[in-house]
């Protein structure tokens, strides 16, 4: 059975009772969606489903609701089993379960999953839930000491089968498959269909029906999509100038390719200003659900993901999906722009992607059957009209909201003590208020970032242009004298770190460092803004104010920084190690949020 178009139905006429109606309409599920619609009535029957279609489409509640209608609460043995590849998704579809359940009295309901405390776990199970919802290699643990016991099962659900083939989880799920009541009703759902899964599919399963949802998803039609064309350095710029300009951007997901990228780039966002934070596989997973909800409540508006760690993530308020490296096929691609438009709410999906890698944005379009356009940055003079009248917005909001009793006496002082007018005052405040981020935006030609038609016809094969020694920017490099070194027990990391988010430099505007005893020299772009040399001057490392100046006299040893051999080349150089200019980069010189 293959549902293209489903006659629109209401919750109430598939059968569902009266608290799970409830429910439902408390969290506004106004219709089934399409999977539901046609999984739902064939479940409640007892029938086998065997389910494909992507993500975003509203598997968890399609197998859920009917699940629920199965379970007999008074008893808290488990009867529905849920297997799930990731932990995230675990925790995700038992919060789900919890949710659809809000008005089932002594429901309960149990996620297992390694790297949780057995401790707790058994806990709970001795207490008894009615649904369990796992990772395979948990499940089995239990299964095999006996704290999880199966006699009552009803319902398995396998829940993105094809992703627990990919991460080698197959043997453990039809393990546990065959350790459980051969009466048992089961439910696979899966994004592909490969003939792994299908012969599962075929050893486990009766009769089950086939229902697949056409892979043009909702997700993918509630995303508008677009791309930049990157050259190598100015990734980074590109990024910030997005995040400040668009407008209906609420949270973001910003995809990198390693554990390490994430690490780096989320210090970098956070040195500017924004509440980021890393998500990847090398974070516990305390750590990562403490992340995903700080993302859900507000307190983090970025997170920087890894592919896998960001699989399945359901965070409504996630409005943006910031591809920083390219997705490795189409397949990741739809899976991470699926982290946005959640809930029939518009998505953005942002694709960076470089002059080589045109034809996996060829393929994209072709997979999500949409066109992806160019995306269109305000210039820099509209970036500073933009940041003028935020900032005004800002002082009047303050006047508004804010008890200013204490400040207008300071101030007042300040006017009576200099003989100052209050306008005076005022602008000083202002120019201190906005040093984070200038509300005037020098042109200096070089520092420009790149404009849309710049970017339509990309220098072919940029980065791999040999002798690309010294302009690692744009502009030339030329040596500045810096006055910390090795004495006072500076590394070139932080000199790198101090210089590239107080001066507002990106990584690859910074070439070689050297130390010395009590001085450094580092090379930056040799048109650096007298703003940007005045804030270098006074940013202190070690204690040590920079005291920046040029000084091309002092010779410039050959020898680059780097600890690591290889780690010596400029990011894009001939053989140089494909990711980052420098390493860990651990928080930089903090800054307030703003
Ligand atoms: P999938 O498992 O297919 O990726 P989910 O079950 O995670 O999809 O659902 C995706 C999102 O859509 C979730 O935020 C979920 O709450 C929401 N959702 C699911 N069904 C409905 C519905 N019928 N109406 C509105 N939102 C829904
Ligand atoms: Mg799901």
């Amino acid at each position: 059975m293959t549902t293209s178009d489903p006659t629109p139905t209401t919750f109430a006429a598939l059968g569902l009772s009266a608290p799970v109606l409830t429910a439902l309409s408390e969290i506004g599920y106004e219709t089934p969606s399409p999977i539901q619609a046609a999984c739902i009535p064939h479940l409640m029957t007892g029938g086998d489903v065997l389910g494909e279609a992507q993500t975003g489409t509203g598997k968890t509640a399609a197998f859920a609701l009917p699940a629920l209608e199965r379970i007999d609460v008074t008893r808290r043995t488990p009867q529905i089993l849920v297997l799930t590849p990731t932990r995230e998704l675990a925790i995700q579809v038992a919060e789900a379960f919890q949710t659809y359940a809000r008005y089932l009295r002594d429901f309960h309901v149990v996620p297992l999953y390694g790297g949780q405390s057995m401790v707790v776990q058994l806990r709970q199970l001795t207490r008894g839930a009615q649904v369990i919802v796992g990772t395979p290699g948990r499940l089995m643990d239990h299964l095999k000491r006996g704290s999880l016991k199966l006699d009552d099962l009803k319902v398995m659900v396998l829940d993105e089968a094809d992703e627990m083939l990919r991460m080698g989880f197959i043997e453990d799920v039809e393990w546990i498959l065959s350790h459980t009541p051969s009466t048992r009703q089961t439910a696979l759902f899966s994004a592909t269909m490969p003939s792994v899964i299908r012969s599962v599919a075929q050893r486990h399963q009766r009769n089950p029906v086939e229902i697949k949802i056409k892979s043009a998803t909702s997700t993918v039609s509630t995303t508008r999509q677009s791309y930049w064309m990157v050259r190598g350095h100015d990734k980074l710029d590109v990024l910030t100038r997005i995040l400040e300009a668009e407008d209906e951007l609420d949270a973001a997901i910003i995809f990198v390719r390693t554990k390490v990228a994430t690490d780096e780039l989320a210090n970098k966002l956070e040195a500017r200003g924004h509440a980021a934070a890393a998500l990847n596989g090398d974070m516990t997973q305390g750590l990562r659900e403490r992340v995903i909800n700080q993302l859900k409540s507000g307190q983090i508006d970025i997170v920087v993901a890894t592919d896998v760690a960001a699989r399945g993530i359901d965070v409504p308020r996630v409005t943006h999906v910031i591809n920083y490296d390219v997705p490795y096929d189409t397949e990741a691609y739809v899976h991470r722009i699926g982290r946005t438009g959640r809930a029939g709410r518009t998505g953005h999906a942002i694709l960076f992607i470089t002059a080589r890698e045109q034809r996996m944005l060829r393929a994209i379009e072709h997979a999500t059957r949409q066109k992806i356009a160019l995306l269109t940055l305000p210039t820099r003079s509209e970036m500073a009209d933009r940041r003028v009248s935020k900032f005004k917005q800002e002082v009047l909001d303050i006047l508004e909201q804010e008890e200013l009793h204490f400040f207008m006496e300071v101030v007042g002082q300040l006017r009576d003590e200099n003989e100052l007018k209050a306008h005076s005052i005022a602008a000083a405040l202002a120019f201190m208020a906005q040093r984070d981020k200038p509300l005037q935006l020098d042109n200096a030609k070089g520092s420009d970032l790149p404009t849309t038609s710049e970017v339509r016809a990309p220098r072919e094969n940029r980065d791999e242009a040999p002798n690309r020694r010294r302009d690692a920017a744009d502009g030339k490099l030329r040596p500045y004298r810096i006055e910390v070194g090795r004495q006072h027990g500076v590394t070139p990391k932080e000199i790198v770190g101090a210089i590239a988010n107080e001066g507002g430099l990106s990584g690859g505007q910074i070439g070689q460092i050297h130390l010395f005893d009590d001085f450094s020299l580092v090379e930056l772009p040799s048109d650096l803004s007298n703003e940007t040399l005045a804030t270098l001057k006074r940013t202190r490392v070690c204690q040590q104010a920079l005291q920046i100046q040029a000084d091309d006299s002092t010779p410039m040893p050959a020898k680059r920084f780097g600890t690591k051999p290889g780690a010596s080349k400029r990011p894009g150089a001939p053989g140089a190690p494909a990711k980052k200019p420098f390493k860990g980069g651990k928080p930089f010189i903090k800054r307030p949020k703003v």
